[in-house]
């Protein structure tokens, strides 16, 4: 189970409430969070509803020992050229990363809230409101674009209408989408 990062909507079905417990919803999977998310989301000072999720949907993960807490730029996977791999997203959240799998030759990317609607590849620039960093999320949003171009990349978003796939072009401006 990969996390891209620790709001309370992209960690639901990571437990379930049994006889009035969370447990684990995958109790043969090992379940990857970034450990800056980890701690950011962990802070009492945080939003509500994420803090609950946080409890709800994350530390049962870790007291049943099925959390891998890693770095932004961990290597779940690798074979020479091909694999699985996190990259450092943050602003959106510290620790937010996006999902890279690879083989043949073919990426997807796995991109969690780095982009949010396609309205973003249009205007890159504009900061969006659940953004806990905005500038920085501007920044790396205009980074993760780019390189899914270089890399032709097929891209899942999180949050576009389904089917979410596809790729990036560069456009007069900005970038533009092409839905798969
Ligand atoms: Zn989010």
């Amino acid at each position: 189970m990969l996390c891209t990062h620790l709001h309370a909507d992209h960690v639901g079905w990571n437990t379930r409430l049994e006889d009035g417990l969370w447990v684990p919803t995958f109790p043969n999977a090992r379940y990857v969070f970034s450990r800056k998310d980890f701690e950011f989301f962990g802070r009492q000072t945080h939003e509500a509803h994420n803090r609950e999720a946080y409890v709800d949907s994350v530390l049962p993960v870790v007291a049943a020992g099925l959390a891998d807490i890693v770095d932004s730029n961990d290597c779940v996977h690798r074979e020479i050229e091909d694999g699985i791999w996190l990259a450092d997203a943050a602003g959106h959240s510290p620790g937010s990363v996006v999902v890279n799998a690879q083989r043949g030759g073919s990426r997807a990317v796995f991109t969690g809230d780095v982009v949010h609607h396609p309205i973003q590849l249009v205007r890159p620039d504009i900061p969006f409101f659940a953004d806990e960093n905005p500038a920085a999320a501007c920044a790396t949003r205009q980074r993760l674009l780019a390189q899914c171009v270089d890399n032709d990349a097929v891209l899942y978003p999180a949050h576009f209408p389904d089917p979410a796939a596809g790729r990036v072009r560069r456009a007069e401006r900005h970038f533009s989408y092409g839905f798969l």
